[in-house]
Formats: C-alpha cells, structure tokens, sequence
C-alpha cells in the first residue's frame, strides 16, 4: 500500500496524510444550502468528499464524518416568505431531496447529518466566546466579527488584506470573492423576519459561524479534514479559521480539501444560460444514476471537470463495461489452474488502483488501473488464456474498486424508480435472464436448434443481446 497524500490548501503543497489521532478521521463537510434542488456541480464536489471517505474506510481508518445542512440563510427566509410558509416547511422537501439525490449517486451517509437550526445554541455560546475575547461588535442589533484583530485572517485563501477597510461591515450571507470585510456573526432580525430570542438578544445565525460551531461540537477543537467546493475557500472558510480559532487558540483544521468546479460544455452552468442540471433533469433524460456518479468521479477532484452529454454516454459505457465484464467473470467458466502471468497482472492493477487514489486521490489513475487490466482480461478470455484460477483474485479487485466507486451493481432502475422515474419497470432481471440462457445452452446441447433460436428471440425482444464464447460459452448484456 502507498503512502496517502492530499493537497492541502492550508500549505498549498501536496502532504502525506497523519490524521491527528491514529485510529479516528474526524472531517467535515459543508453541506447544501437547501433552498432549492442540488445542481451536478453541487454534486461534483459532494462526490468528491464520498470517494475520499470511502477511500480512507478502505485504508482501514475509521471515520467520524459530519455533514452540516444549512437550513436559513437570506435566500430561504425570503423563499419560504414568499411561499407563505415557515423556514422548516420551506427546507424539509429540499431536505429530502437532497437525501434521495444522495442515496442515487451511491453518496454514504456521513455518521452525522446535522441542520443548522438545531444547532442555534451552540452558535450562541461561540459568539458569547468571541464576544469575551473582544473580536467582535454591535451595531444595529447585530454582531459582527473584526477581522482585523485576528492575525492570521487569509492564511487559507492567501488574500492580499491591504485593502480592506477596518470596520467595514457586510451582512449577506454571500457576498463578493474579493472583499474581505467584517462579517456577521449574528444577525438581527428585520420586520417580520424568522428570529430566535437568544442571550446575545433577538436574531439568526451568519453563515460562517454554523460550521464553526457544529464541527468543534461534533468533532472537536482540532479536526483533520474539512471539506468544500473552492468557492468556499473565501470567504467561508476563511472565516470558519478566523471564528474558530480566536475562540480557542487551536489550529482548527489540519487538512482544507477543495474540489474545483464544474462547468458544464465548457461553461459556469447557470440558470440563464440554459445550462442547469439539477440530477432530475438528467435522469429525467434517461441517463442512468451510475452514469452520473461515474462522470462526476471520473475527474480528479482538483481539475476542473467539463460536464458534456458526450462524456455522460462514454460513462455509461465504461459502466456497462466493467459490469459486463464481472458477468463474464461470474458465469463463464474458464480451464481451470492458474497462469503466473495473469496472477501478476492482477496484484500490478490493484497496486496501480491504489497508488492513483493514494496521490491525492488521482481518480484518472486508479480508473485507469481498472479499465487497462479489464481490456487485456477480456482479450485473455476471449483466447481461452484465462484461467478459472484467477475468477477470485479478479473479482476482488472489482470489490475492492466498488468499495470506492460504487457503480457496479445493477441497480439503476430501481433507484429511479424510487425517485419517480418509471424506466419500463416489467424489465426483466438479472436471474431470469439467466435461466433462459441456461435453457437455450442446454437447447444448444441438444441439438434443439429451433428452440434455441426461439429463446435467443425472446431474449432480443426483452433487449438482450447474447454473445457465444470461444469457449462455447456464452454471455449476454442489456441493449
Ligand atoms: P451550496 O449549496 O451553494 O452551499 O453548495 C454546496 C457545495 O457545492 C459547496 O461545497 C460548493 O462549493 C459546491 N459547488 C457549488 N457550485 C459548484 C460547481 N459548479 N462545481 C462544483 N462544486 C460546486
Ligand atoms: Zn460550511
């Protein structure tokens, strides 16, 4: 096994990874704001953070992994006004979607999902610490932090501070990449407006200061990793380190991860350009959820990913590859022994699968591994060389690598439907199919050639496509 290594945007170098404690990873993850559906570059990055955690579970760490969903914010509370109905309501469907989109893209649960307005009271209590070590405050009811007494303000995004106004006060909760001013920690209420009655008085949360206050509640003072797309590196983040590190003296965070972004056909995706995908559109489409999961991995996280429907069809293909290619390992059967040569090959492709996710998680690389070793095992079979001997090892690459990926089982369909989409559900499944493969070999056995071609029809007609082996075998794949 090779040495892990992240790029942290902390030091801006690529670093071995040494959590803080040796058997625990404490991370944490910015969450959606959810006042509206997630969009595939939301995804792109909540992929990202998926594969490290799955990566880092099959390198044997445990992981305490917390993901934070931000349920008020400006744009909710002036959705969930318009709308006429309380901020709960308003987010609750957003909620479950974003849930469902998870469960689709094969995205694990973290151990801890957790909502921002839950959390109110430990917000409170941070501010009253800041409050007591003066890097804060009031005006008009509100609280903000001052920048300018924390020393080490843009050692993440590395900003250039000069010209920044002291005092100078934002109170949205996204404003613009270059200006670092001051910025609310707690916000008073404006007529008619969602508030809580608190100690530091009447009033909601700024942004920044939930991910402060539920990572150090959850995880600790120090964590090892925290995780975001790079538009969060500033402001947000910035000001998670500034907020949580004048409270307690600490580094707070010993890894910052940020995936970059996706643009889609070349372009920022947004709504007025008509070039906005939220994961309903595109299953809506047809595509097929694996498709997209494979799509979004395929990048490694730190290069831009172009989002093409030409990549999303080449992804679909690769998937069925690799799934038609654990069918053949599954059900054909090979002379038996072993052979030196292929027993090698294989140990290289799974020594290559992770010395690629160990690189900073390279996902180029380790797919690379994959499909290398899938197209010289195909052509091994295809020449009778392959050996029954090898199915094992072979197989358990394949599970070692869908531990990670997660796009091998067929369960496509079924996951649509879960989420309304009707894919032509009487398809037929995987065991029934192969029933009648095995009935048309034994037809074939028997000479029976009409009824062979009369299951081969029937397998057609259900979309089908069966091919005969070198072997004599045979194997088959959906249209
Ligand atoms: P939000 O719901 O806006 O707070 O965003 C949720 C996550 O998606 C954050 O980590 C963002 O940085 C990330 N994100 C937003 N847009 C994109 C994009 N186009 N590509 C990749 N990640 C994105
Ligand atoms: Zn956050």
């Amino acid at each position: 096994m090779h040495e892990i290594q992240v790029h942290n945007t902390l030091s801006g170098k690529v670093e071995p990874f040494v959590p803080l404690k040796t058997d625990v990873v404490h991370m944490y993850t910015c969450g959606p704001t959810v006042y509206d559906f997630a969009h595939i570059g939301n995804f792109r990055t909540f992929v990202f953070q998926d594969i490290l955690r799955r990566f880092l579970k099959l390198r044997g760490f445990r992981l305490t992994h917390v993901m934070n969903l931000t349920d008020v914010d400006d744009r909710i509370i002036a959705n969930a006004a318009a709308a006429g109905i309380g901020i709960r309501d308003y987010t609750d469907k957003y909620v479950q979607a974003f849930f469902a989109d998870c469960r689709a893209l094969s995205v694990e649960s973290p151990e801890h999902w957790i909502r921002a307005t839950e959390n109110i009271d430990s917000m409170v209590e941070l501010i009253q610490k800041l409050q007591k070590k003066t890097y804060t405050y009031d005006s008009e009811g509100s609280i903000y932090y001052r920048i300018a007494k924390f020393k080490d303000y843009g050692k993440l995004s590395k900003i250039d501070l000069s010209g920044i106004q002291t005092g100078a006060r934002v109170d949205n909760d996204r404003y613009e990449k270059e200006s670092a001013r001051d910025f609310a920690l707690w916000k008073a209420p404006k007529p008619g407006e969602h508030f809580w009655e608190t100690p530091i008085g009447p009033g909601r949360p700024g942004w920044h200061i939930e991910c402060s206050a539920m990572a150090m509640k959850y995880l600790g003072e120090s964590i090892d990793i925290h995780t975001g797309g790079i538009d969060l590196a500033f402001p947000h983040h910035e000001n998670e380190i500034a907020q949580s590190e004048a409270a307690t003296g600490k580094p707070f965070v010993k890894y910052w991860l940020h995936a970059e972004h996706l643009l889609v056909e070349g372009e920022k995706m947004s709504k007025s350009l008509g070039n906005f995908f939220t994961l309903r559109d595109l299953f809506g489409k047809g595509y097929k959820p694996s498709a997209l999961r494979f799509a979004l991995a395929s990048v490694p996280y730190r290069r831009q990913l172009n989002f093409t429907f030409d990549g999303l069809q080449q992804a679909t293909s690769s998937v069925d590859r690799l799934r038609n290619f654990a069918a053949r390992l599954k059900n054909e059967k090979f002379p038996s022994g072993k052979q030196k040569a292929m027993t090698e090959r294989i140990d290289k492709a799974a020594s290559d699968f992770d010395d690629g996710l160990s690189d900073d998680l390279n996902t180029a690389q380790a797919l690379a591994a994959m499909f290398d070793f899938v197209r010289e095992a195909n052509i091994a079979m295809d020449k009778g060389e392959f050996r029954q001997g090898e199915v094992k090892a072979a197989q358990q690459f394949l599970a070692t690598f869908d531990k990670v990926f997660a796009v091998l089982e067929d369960n496509d369909a079924e996951k649509l439907k879960v989420l309304g989409y009707d894919t032509g559900s009487d398809r037929t499944d995987d065991a029934e199919i192969e029933k009648l493969v095995s009935a048309r070999q034994a037809a074939r056995q028997k000479r029976e050639f009409a009824e062979s071609d009369r299951i081969r029809k029937e397998l057609a007609d259900r979309g089908i496509i069966l091919e005969d082996t070198k072997d004599g075998g045979v194997r088959w794949k959906r249209k």
